[in-house]
Formats: structure tokens, sequence, C-alpha cells
């Protein structure tokens, strides 16, 4: 899993950027995980990713992408600053199925060039080293640890650093291409995982809380596209919530971009909820009504699967007994990626995706509200079934989707989000 924070920048303070412009092109190369293991489909694994790659930096101008060979890709920008390069190399960190970013100096593929570059780029470090070259051409004039231990004499030659090929603190990496070398360090992690919409569709229920998004980019990164579902407390509670779903889906938006956040005000329902005074059984009831509008959300979008940020135990409606009973509600999967996770894990997840923070802040969550004094931790289904025939619950969760409005919260930071699917909701311009 990635170390970093999503936010700052990985690349634009490293050595790499600013550094002497004889030193070839800056680009980025980015080796690819579990996609390298796909056999026969992995030509539609290469497709999905390049195309989502395209997507996370189509405001950035001419972005030119090549795949080299099963593992690697490479993207460049011809005239871009470095500055502009480490952008690029940020975002390709959160685009799903790549395992490491690294910017690389293009060089041309002539022994003197390559070792010029690799020995000027090893300057100033600390520690000890080790060079790893790989030919992606084989007719270049050496073999690839013929090159490597060639270059590992250079690099002590110019700066005298003592030589780990277990576990270096430093490496430098040739790769030797058909029409040219890159040459570079150690670079960062991406995501892993399998390119975003390569596994199908999902529908992520997404409260303002901790928990959802982390089980959304879960999800994402075993290569679910997703839509978003949140309900607010609305007319009874403030936009709060719907701010916070905004921004966290927009924080998503990095790791699968084009998402789409359905708004539902919910607060009306509670009530009717409640004055069929069903006290224990609230939560539980309130809970498979929002399964039920997501369902028939799901059913418009082509979505086969819904998403929550259940934890086992995590609170009361959370027991066994009670996950059962949401189960009951709906024909469609239920996929609860954070299942078995405590909550420091999963928070230090949504640190690391940059949505912790959001979360944290403050709103008024609409499933506190009207939350009884007691909460029932083992719910029987014939009970709930009984209070959703009496208020007629399928009509309720359709008659709730038709309230629903939908915005396009991106990352890049467009405006005016086009009307969507379904033909029911209604399209706000903003949150
Ligand atoms: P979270 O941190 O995701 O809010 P939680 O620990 O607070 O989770 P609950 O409030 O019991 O747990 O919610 C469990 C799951 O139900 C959430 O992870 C989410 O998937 C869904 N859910 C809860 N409230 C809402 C809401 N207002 N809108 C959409 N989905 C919700
Ligand atoms: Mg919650």
């Amino acid at each position: 899993m990635p170390t970093h924070c999503a936010n700052q920048s990985r690349f634009a303070s490293g050595p790499e950027v600013g550094a002497d412009a004889g030193l070839g092109e800056l680009c980025v190369l980015m080796k690819l995980g579990e996609i390298v293991l796909k056999g026969s489909n992995r030509k539609l694994f290469e497709r999905r990713l390049h195309n989502n790659i395209r997507a996370s930096v189509r405001d950035l101008g001419d972005i030119r992408l090549s795949q080299r060979g099963a593992g690697v890709i490479i993207v460049r920008k011809p005239g871009a600053s470095d500055l502009e390069v480490a952008e690029i190399a940020d975002r390709m960190a959160n685009v799903m199925g790549v395992v490491w970013v690294h910017l690389v100096r293009r060089v041309p593929k002539e022994l003197d060039a390559v070792t010029d570059v690799g020995v000027r780029v090893m300057e100033g470090r600390e520690g000890t080293f080790a060079v790893r070259a790989r030919r992606r051409d084989k007719r270049f004039e050496m073999t690839s640890s013929e090159l490597a231990g060639y270059l590992g004499s250079k690099v002590i030659e110019a700066h005298g650093y003592k030589v780990n090929l277990k576990r270096p603190d430093n490496t430098l990496y040739v790769e030797v291409d058909k029409d040219e070398a890159f040459v570079f360090t150690d670079g960062v992690p991406g995501q892993g995982g399998l390119p975003a919409g390569m596994s199908g569709r999902g529908l992520v229920l997404m409260s303002g809380g901790i928990d959802s998004p982390v089980a959304a980019h879960r999800m994402i990164r075993r290569g679910l596209k997703v839509d978003f579902l949140h309900f607010s407390g609305m007319p009874f509670t403030g936009p709060e919530s719907i701010y916070k779903a905004y921004s966290l889906v927009r924080q998503l938006d990095r790791y699968q971009v084009g998402s789409r956040l359905f708004v539902v005000p919910f607060g009306k329902a509670q009530q009717q909820l409640k004055s069929s005074g069903i006290e224990r059984l609230q939560i539980v009831a309130q809970r498979r009504l929002m399964l039920k509008t997501a369902e028939a959300l799901a059913d418009d979008l082509g979505a086969e699967c819904l998403i929550t940020g259940d934890a086992l135990g995590q609170v009361s409606s959370q027991t066994m007994t009670n996950l059962t009973a949401l189960d009951d509600a709906v024909d469609l999967p239920i996929l609860r990626p954070l299942i078995g996770m405590d909550k420091t894990e999963i928070m230090d997840q949504a640190r690391r995706i940059g949505t912790l923070a959001i979360s944290e802040l403050p709103d008024e969550d609409c499933c506190t509200m009207l939350t009884p004094r007691q909460v029932e931790t083992a719910a029987k289904i014939p009970d709930l079934r009984q209070i959703e025939r009496r208020l007629d619950a399928e009509e309720l969760a359709e008659h709730l989707l038709t309230t629903a409005q939908v915005h396009k919260p991106s990352f890049l930071g467009e405006a005016a989000p086009k009307r969507v699917a379904p033909a029911s909701a209604s399209v706000a311009t903003t949150a």
C-alpha cells in the first residue's frame, strides 16, 4: 500500500527536479503490477489503464504515453518544465494498477551518454548503492549484468560509494529501450491494484464519516468504477454533510476520474419511520431503506454491487445479526471491504488516501438524528419486513430516488456538471 499522503507532491521537491538540463529530458516511468500476470487479458487491462492515465492528465496538454514491454509505461510531455513533469508523476501515483512511479532521464542509447548521466544523477548521495540494469533491446552492446557492473565501477570511481547489492540505500536504474535509454533512481510507490473500471461498476453508500471513503478506495483499487450515494438529513439538518460528501468524492476522484455523487434528502423518510413507532429498530430500518434506494439507483446506473464502510462490531448497527438483516433488504451483493479492520487501521488508511481530514470536519449526520435511546443489536428480519410492508418501503425507496440530485465532483476542478443518469434525478450545479 502507498505510504504517502495523497495531496503532498512527492516529486516536486525531489533531486530530479531543477537538476542540470543537460541530463536529458525528464519524463515519468511507471511499473505495473498484477496487470502483467493477466495473460491473454493483458491487452484489455492495458487499454483500460492507458485510458485512465490519459483521463487523469487531460487538462495538462500534449501528453505522450507509450507501453514498453509488459510492465512499463512511459509518459512524456515534450517541452514541459520539471515542475510540470513532477505534477504528472504525482497524478500517476494515484492511478490504480501502477505499482511504482519514477522520474527518469531520457538519454541516447549510447554507453557514454548512459554512463555520464548515471554518474551525475548519483551525485550527493549517502550510504551504499547498487545498479540495476535491464535491456528491452537485446542488441545493446553489453548484457544487463555487464552494463550494471560497468556503471557501478564508474559510480565508485566518481563518488567512492560502497556497493551493497542486497539492501542498497540508493539504486541506480538503467533501462535500455529500442530507441533510447532511461536513467533514474528510487521512485515512489503507486496504488497497486487493478485499473479502475476493469472489474465493473459499483455504488458506494457514502456517509460523511471516515469509513465509507476508505471502503470506496479499496474497491476502486480492485478495479471497480464506482458512483456515490449520500443521504442527508435535509430538510431537518443543514447541508454540511453534503459539502463533506462532495469534498470526499472530489478527493477520491483522483483514483478514478469521472465520479458522480447522488444526494438524497432523507429527513422526511426518517421521520416517517420514527412515527411508525419502531423505536429500537430505527437505525436498522433506516439503513435498510438506504440500501433499497441504493439498489434502485444501482439498477439505473448498471452497478452490480453496493459498497459500505461497515466493520464488524464497530457500532451497534454492525453486529453480525444486524448485518444479516441488512443483507436481507436487497438482492444485490453488499461488499464490505473494511469488515475485518480495526478503526485505527481504517484511520491510517484514510490519512494515506487524503480523506481523513475531510471526514473529521464537523457535520450533522442524518443517522445520529432520531437515534433511539437504545439501539437494537439483534434485529429480527420478520419484524423489519412487517414494518416495511406497512410503510410500503419499496415505493418509498423509488420516491426517494426521484428526489436525488447529481453532482460531478472532479479533482480536475471542472465546473458545471453534465446531466447524467438516472433520468429521474435532477441536476444541481454545485453542492
Ligand atoms: P462511516 O465512517 O462510513 O460513516 P460509521 O462507522 O459511522 O461509518 P455507520 O454510521 O453505522 O458507520 O454506517 C455504516 C455504513 O452505512 C457507512 O460506512 C456507509 O456505507 C453507510 N451509511 C451510513 N450513513 C450514511 C449516509 N448518510 N449516506 C450514505 N451511506 C451511509
Ligand atoms: Mg457514519
